[in-house]
């Protein structure tokens, strides 16, 4: 994951780290690399800029050029610039307090990981005292619902399916009639998918929230499509008041531009990550922890 940012972040850092004085040229420089890796790592084009021209008004500024230790002074910019692309502090989910039902809402493009990251969540939030009920409201990809029952077993959590209902708002509305009277305190719903955004997914989706009134609308991204998920998540926040996102697959072959482009694209933070295909293999964002890992 982030191999190839991540070594080309590393070669521009062996540049300066070492060196005793830092002029403007030098700055320019490191900068035009860090933006060709921003580039080949599929960041959106606005994000490579806005980090372009942040990072260097803050290098140029006294704090570098008088700096004891130019170089360093230099990375810690891009460390912080990483950072606060990432999202700034690790964002949790806000929920209600145990004793009232909140609801969690799945939205994405199908194949994204949204019935594995609902199952997901639902195991974190038991291992964490809470009492979920997952809500099987992805009717139209045929093995959606029997998927989430497998998994709902697996981790032992409660589900709500009606496969008679070919509804999502009744499905939804019923199901979290069931969750108040199960005294479950956390309803995550998992929504039907497309292959790309159309209006029929964007008129149920909004259809479900009116109905479904979340705490949290999650939007489920694969990382492997690079920017183009931020474009995705931002095509869905004008409809839907998205909270936060779960960006799935990063134990694949990411290259960073989803991660780096989500927050400025859409303003809603990156709150989990997938990191595999089992249930456990799924984690708060800390971006901090993913800055370290590109700078290495
Ligand atoms: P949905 O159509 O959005 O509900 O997507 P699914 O939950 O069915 O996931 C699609 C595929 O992606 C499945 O094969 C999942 O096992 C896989 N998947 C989901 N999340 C992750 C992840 O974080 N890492 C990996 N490697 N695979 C994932």
């Amino acid at each position: 994951m982030f191999e190839n940012i991540s070594r080309r972040f590393q070669d521009v850092i062996k540049t300066v780290s070492g060196k005793a004085t830092i002029s403007d040229k030098n700055i320019e420089e490191a900068v035009e690399q860090i933006k060709l890796a921003l580039l080949d790592a599929d960041v959106n084009l606005r994000v490579v800029r806005r980090f372009v021209n942040q990072t260097i008004e803050e290098a140029k500024g006294e704090k570098v050029l008088r700096s004891v230790s130019p170089g360093q002074q230099f990375i810690k910019i891009v460390n912080d610039k990483l950072i606060h692309f990432l999202g700034d502090e690790k964002q949790d989910l806000q929920l209600k307090g145990p004793d009232t039902l909140s609801v969690v809402l799945l939205a994405g493009l199908q194949g994204s990981g949204k019935t594995t990251s609902a199952a997901k969540l639902a195991n974190l939030l038991k291992k964490q005292g809470r009492k979920p009920i997952l809500i099987a409201a992805d009717l139209v990809r045929p093995a959606a619902i029997d998927q989430l029952e497998t998994l709902a077993a697996a981790i032992g959590v409660a589900i709500y399916t009606d496969r008679e209902n070919n509804n999502p708002v009744k499905v939804v509305k019923a199901g979290l009639k069931e969750a108040k009277k199960g005294l479950y305190d956390v309803a995550i719903i998992d929504t039907a998918g497309r292959h790309q955004v159309d209006d029929a997914l964007m008129g149920e989706i909004e259809a479900v929230a009116k109905e479904a009134k979340p705490d949290e609308v999650l939007f489920v991204a694969d990382a492997m499509t690079g920017q183009s998920a931020a474009d995705v998540a931002k095509a869905f926040k004008e409809r839907i008041d998205i909270t936060g996102v779960i960006l799935t697959k990063f134990d694949s072959d990411t290259r960073g531009g989803a991660a780096l482009s989500i927050k400025t694209i859409t303003k809603a933070p990156i709150k989990f990550i997938g990191v595999g295909e089992k249930t456990e293999d799924f984690e708060p964002f800390y971006p901090d922890r993913i800055a370290s890992r590109i700078l290495g």
